[in-house]
């Protein structure tokens, strides 16, 4: 299964973090960026056969411990995320 991030959770990363030696880190604070791993759904349902439909995914949530707040994994547990908004982390 891949791992996939949110566009936003790029954006995230392209502004607030560099790449420090074990990771990214904050670029004002240096603290190191957390990530949690939530499962989502994504694609919409099939129509056609050979349509995939509506999948799981991993989706990792990114935040800056200490300009950010933990995401509330409970709350994003389950819920639709269109493809359009995901990456696919390499
Ligand atoms: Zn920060």
């Amino acid at each position: 299964m891949f791992m996939y991030a949110t566009i936003e959770g790029k954006k995230f990363i392209e502004n607030h973090a560099k790449q420090g030696t074990g990771g990214w880190v904050c670029k004002t604070t240096d603290a190191p960026i957390q990530q949690i791993t939530v499962q989502h759904t994504t694609g919409s349902p099939a129509f056609e056969p050979g349509d995939l439909g509506v999948q799981n995914v991993d989706v990792q949530h990114l935040w800056c411990p200490k300009c950010g707040k933990k995401p509330d994994a409970k709350k994003l547990q389950g819920s639709h995320i269109a493809e359009m908004n995901l990456v696919r982390l390499h």
